[in-house]
């Protein structure tokens, strides 16, 4: 396999920002792919290098089926088809599979006909299972799909242009990771510059299954080299851009600006409105700005979908390009933690992350040292950088025998602090990151859950350092919440911990 390809230049949890070179030039990492239908007139390709495009996706069954497009494209190559000098990725006819249960072409033909009009990504007639499958079916498909990529591999093998190698198996975590498996282990072996998407999610997307798209997801994820670029294939919804960057996807296709369109649907990081709903457009991209959605409505069907389609590539294309930046600028935890609050089912699916195995890929990856920690919810409590600390302040002993410990918060003189979310907070480590550098709700008023991981923190410090003596200063006010740090040392009987209620006035220094 052939690795130079693909360049990472920036990272951040396990995203990242990268160079993705192809034989038509390179393109920047997290990159949105839009649809371009060769059959019908739309927003032509010229047109969306100004929406920020710089790579599209077409589908070569569409052309291979099509007398006329197919000896246009034999004859003078895919791009000049297509009126572009953009890089091409052409799907295979698996969308056509998925949908009608047959296509008219083989795997060997259709492959050779992509290599032939010149695409700069091709992929594999792969069979997407669907969702809920049983293993019987998953394994069958695997091995239809499998000996496919094989044959697709020696067709590309030596060849610049990149190929696509899917990653099916169904909702089925375990036939997932075997099938990353695999198919790593067959691009591996043949001189091919390799993507890998993780097919089949589209039915799941559409059904708002989040959770079993971040399972598939993190199961290829989980054995496949960080340096392989990843493709989300079928993900087009800019709510899912941060998220799915975040876990290490590197493309994402869309069709839905234009499908959502059609069905008169408006995109936003938030979700979806629908046009006849809606009285005025909250974006500032040339389309809302010029029109109301009143006026949109008037319109001839045909203008309305493409003045739309103009908004929701704005849209997407903003969101990819704030994906990017954060992971640049190490916010990415920031913007997902945002994102994930506008649906449920998003929170539901970041919380997968909770599972120790997915917590141990997050945290071999996500940088140690960020510049800022911006506490958004119950969710920073799972960013790596909060764990490192807990273990990392483990190892720096008291500084003498008996210690005063107060909260961050407070302004009381202390040895150690504590600090909500991060615990044990000594005073020479007052300027250093995490603790130092994080923003916080007041301890009043942060998530219960967020004192608990401190007071555990503060538990496990004391207890490793047996031989001091910790007197624990705190403000009568802040008793109503810190008081249960003293609940949890009666509990587990540590008798090297004592408290002590501090009135203001006595601490000369206020
Ligand atoms: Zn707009």
């Amino acid at each position: 396999m052939r690795r130079d390809h693909f360049e990472v230049t920036h990272r951040d949890m396990m995203g990242r920002v990268g160079k993705l070179y192809t034989p038509h030039g390179t393109v920047q990492t997290p990159a949105l792919m839009p649809v371009i239908n060769p059959n019908i007139e739309f927003i032509p390709p010229s047109e969306l290098r100004k929406f920020g495009a710089e790579i599209l996706i077409t589908n070569s069954y569409i052309i291979y089926r099509s007398d006329r497009l197919r000896e246009k494209a034999l004859e003078k190559g895919l791009h000049s088809l297509l009126k572009t000098d953009m890089p091409v990725m052409t799907d295979s006819g698996s969308y056509q599979l998925m949908v009608y249960g047959d296509v008219e072409v083989t795997n060997k033909e259709i492959v050779e006909f992509q290599k032939k009009i010149g695409s700069d990504i091709a992929v594999p007639l792969d069979v997407p299972t669907p969702p809920d499958a049983d293993e019987s079916l998953i394994v069958e498909d695997m091995k239809i799909t499998l000996e496919r990529e094989r044959e697709a591999a020696e067709i590309f093998n030596g060849s610049d242009n990149l190929l696509a190698f899917p990653i099916q198996g169904s909702t089925n975590p375990a036939m997932r990771r075997k099938f990353a498996e695999e198919v790593r282990k067959i691009a591996e072996s043949y001189g091919v510059r390799p993507i890998f998407p993780v097919g089949a999610v589209v039915p799941l997307l559409d059904a708002y299954r989040f959770s079993d798209v971040v399972r598939a997801l993190l199961e290829a994820k989980s054995v496949l080299p960080s340096c392989y670029p990843v493709h989300l294939f079928g993900a087009g919804h800019p709510m899912l851009f941060a998220l799915a960057a975040a876990l290490g996807c590197d493309l994402f296709d869309s069709a839905a600006y234009a499908l959502y369109a059609r069905d008169g649907r408006y995109m936003t990081m938030r979700g979806t409105e629908k046009l006849k709903e809606m009285n005025e457009f909250p974006c500032c991209c040339p389309v809302c700005s010029s029109y109301s959605p009143a006026e949109l409505r008037k319109m001839d069907r045909k203008d309305r979908e493409r003045l739309l389609a103009e908004h929701n590539l704005y849209v997407s294309f903003q969101e990819i390009r704030t994906v990017r930046q954060a992971i640049r600028s190490k916010t990415l935890f920031e913007l997902v933690e945002s994102r994930i609050r506008s649906h449920p089912y998003l929170l539901n699916a970041w919380r997968l992350l909770k599972e120790g195995r997915y917590q141990e890929m997050l945290e071999a990856l996500d940088p140690g040292i960020k510049g800022r920690f911006f506490y958004t919810g119950v969710e920073s409590l799972m960013r790596p950088a909060v764990k490192r600390h807990h273990e990392r302040v483990l190892n720096v002993p008291p500084p003498k025998s008996k210690v005063i410990v107060a909260t961050f918060s407070s302004g009381l003189p202390a040895d150690l602090y504590l600090r909500p979310c991060f615990g044990v907070l000594p005073a020479q480590l007052l300027e250093c990151y995490p603790p130092g550098h994080a923003e916080m709700p007041e301890d009043s008023l942060i998530d219960g859950e967020a004192i608990e991981v401190a007071v555990e923190g503060f538990l496990k410090y004391a207890s490793a350092y047996k031989n001091t003596a910790f007197e624990v200063h705190l403000l009568e006010e802040e008793l109503e919440v810190w008081g249960r740090l003293e609940e949890a040392v009666m509990r587990v009987a540590l008798d090297n911990v004592s408290f002590k209620v501090v009135k203001v006035s006595e601490d000369p220094d206020r």
